[in-house]
């Protein structure tokens, strides 16, 4: 008999967690010959999720709980759930039943039937997510599988369904800078997609904010990818060879006109531009340069505060 391990990060989720655990259970009993594990990971909740873990594992011996000192992120809770995992397949969902929990039927089929190593679920469409966000979350996902040259689809969630073999390659890459999707196609396999239609969340309201999902764009661009420093490069070179013929254009007309002093409108939006491309030039370079301060720090990714789980 296979385990099927459901890890689910849980930040301030008491409403969903009731519902997202029945509606579990019913798909569970609908694979046959499976025993399952699910484990809740309690992000550093501030409201009453990390009693109602304990009191479902409790009820039900399969449900185990991870409970965090403090909020760390959905990405340390994955990865905190992930490392904790005993299943021969594995399964990364959220507790607000976005990720519909029947999909995992279909998965396991596929996952077992195709000899695929990992099953995702693709959203075909955006409907009810505010018009802005699904702009910039496509424009994101273009600019990053272009610049970082990995294979993330458009829609794809975490929600997915893996093997024990492709977590513990997943396992293995132990950086700080942690980007989920990233780590997924970097890691290779063979993968399906499976596609569903957007859910809205049913309870509660989501964690991200514009600003949030900005910083989670920036920090997944800059943990894949280089390519920011050398366009960065580029600006600085194309300004470089502008103020060259510049120099020459004035030296050369000041010889045959002499030289009346005019222009300092032009020459003060010269210098606010320039030191605007050099400001941000800094910036590209002290993201990649507080990536390294983070990473050589090695600080935990997390810190667990209570579990009610043996290893
Ligand atoms: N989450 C978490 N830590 C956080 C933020 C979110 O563990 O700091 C969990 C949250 O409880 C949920 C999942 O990550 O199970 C997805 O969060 P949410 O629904 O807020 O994101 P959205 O669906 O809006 O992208
Ligand atoms: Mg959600």
């Amino acid at each position: 008999m296979k385990l099927i391990s459901i890890v689910v990060p849980c930040y301030n989720e008491e409403e969903s967690i009731p519902s997202f655990y029945k509606e579990c259970i019913n798909v569970i009993k609908k694979i046959k010959n499976v025993k399952y594990e699910i484990i809740f990971v309690n992000d550093g909740s501030k409201d009453n999720t990390l009693n109602i873990l304990k009191k479902y594992s409790k009820i039900d011996s399969n449900v185990k709980y991870i409970s965090f000192s403090r909020n760390f992120g959905k990405e340390a809770a994955m990865l905190a759930g992930l490392k904790y995992a005993n299943g021969d397949y594995i399964t990364l969902m959220d507790a607000d039943l976005q990720d519909p929990p029947h999909l995992l039927i279909e998965m396991y089929s596929k996952i077992q039937k195709e000899k695929v190593d990992c099953v995702i679920a693709r959203r075909k469409n955006r409907i009810g997510e505010p018009k802005i966000r699904s702009f910039f979350a496509r424009k994101f996902y273009t600019i990053i599988s272009k610049m970082a040259k990995l294979n993330i689809a458009d829609g794809e969630r975490d929600f997915r369904l893996m093997t024990r073999q492709l977590l513990d390659s997943i396992l293995e890459l132990n950086e700080y800078n942690r980007f989920f999707k990233g780590l997924f196609s970097y890691v290779g396999y063979n993968v399906e997609y499976i596609e569903y239609s957007n859910v809205l969340r049913k309870n509660g309201k989501t964690k991200w904010s514009f600003f949030s999902l900005l910083k989670y764009g920036i920090e997944g661009i800059v943990s894949f990818s280089t390519m920011p420093l050398i366009i960065s490069t580029f600006i600085g070179l194309i300004f470089f060879i502008i103020s060259v013929i510049f120099v020459i254009v004035i030296f050369v007309k000041t010889l045959i006109y002499g030289d009346p002093v005019a222009g300092w409108p032009s020459l003060a939006c010269i210098i606010l531009f320039s030191s605007g491309i050099q400001l941000l030039c800094f910036g590209i370079m002290g993201e990649y340069l507080a990536k390294l301060y983070l990473e050589t720090k090695s600080r935990p990714i997390y810190i667990v505060k209570e579990t009610n789980i043996n290893r």
